[in-house]
């Protein structure tokens, strides 16, 4: 969506390294990707204020996330099985709570919850997600991330997938993120790849350079803070070679399959986990070695 008129802005840090210093970026006419100059980060900076932003995601928004819900969901499956989701599911066992954070008309809640996983959503877009509550009978939240307050340790496995380059503090995001995810659940995090071949290619001109994108990653940026936030990252793919309709499907499969095989791809895609709840520190020494196992390290291994 477009920014709106009305819109103020404020001055923010880069969400990687907190440096304030920027060096002209991305010149996209009504808007501006700074570069920061500590880390070289992509971001909107000075940036939209958030109030603003949130009208941004309105019946207009809800539209195209319902014109094109069957065509994210084939692409947010097909990521998820790049996260080799269907082992984690396995290794997880019982503890099948999913959170989809922008969960849109709750596509993707539906289908896990077919698979016998507990869900919830969280969606910005009101009537997007009262369609998912009222047509898909999943439970989502209205809102924002921090707005739903979710108990600690909550769920054992959290996804979001094109969210976190809306998102105003990226660092806080995922610290909450962090918060709400049981010791041992994963996070699978989707987002456009700065270090990917079209970026590099088109700049200002790449289909992700666009008003509502407030920070942009790359592979490197966005493992930096998962691991700094307390999500170990422990996977990556990348995908996209080439944009459908700039360049012949000769050129686009390879390129496609190269960008898989040697990550310079278009998105990319991060596992990271929480890790498991250790041994409480105070036990003490003597404690006999044939005291049960099963007992503290059940809670998250
Ligand atoms: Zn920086």
């Amino acid at each position: 969506m477009s920014p709106g008129q009305d819109e103020s802005f404020d001055p923010v840090v880069c969400a990687i390294c907190g440096e304030n210093r920027v060096v002209p970026g991305w010149d996209c006419g009504t808007f501006r990707f700074a570069r920061c100059a500590g880390c070289g980060h992509l971001y909107q900076n000075p940036q939209p204020r958030f109030d603003g932003l949130r009208e941004r995601y309105g019946s207009e928004y809800f539209s195209y996330e319902l014109a094109n819900d069957s065509n994210f969901f084939d692409l947010m499956l097909k990521g998820l099985q790049d996260a080799d989701f269907f082992r984690l599911e396995r290794s997880l066992g019982e503890r099948r709570y999913f959170l989809d954070i922008g969960c849109a008309t709750g596509m993707l809640l539906a289908y896990l919850k077919q698979r016998e996983w507990r869900v919830q959503g969280v969606e910005i877009c009101e009537p997007a997600a009262r369609y998912g509550i009222e047509k898909r009978h999943v439970p989502i939240f209205t809102g924002t991330l921090d707005e739903a307050g979710f108990a600690p340790d909550t769920f054992s496995f959290i996804h979001f997938s094109h969210v976190i380059e809306h998102v105003p503090d990226p660092r806080e995001f995922l610290r909450e993120v962090h918060r709400i995810l049981a010791p041992g659940g994963y996070v699978v995090v989707v987002t456009p790849n700065t270090a990917g071949l079209q970026a590099r290619l088109y700049r200002e001109r790449w289909r992700s350079a666009i008003a509502d994108h407030l920070n942009l990653f790359s592979r490197r940026s966005l493992a930096r803070l998962l691991a700094e936030c307390g999500l170990r990252p422990i996977g990556w793919k990348t995908w996209g070679g080439i944009a459908k309709g700039m360049a012949p499907g000769f050129v686009k499969s390879p390129l496609d399959r190269m960008a898989k095989i040697f990550g310079f791809g278009d998105v990319v895609l991060y596992v990271s986990r929480k890790p498991p709840r250790s041994a409480p520190r105070s036990a003490p020494r003597s404690a006999p070695r044939s005291a049960p196992r099963s007992a503290p390290r059940s809670a998250g291994a």
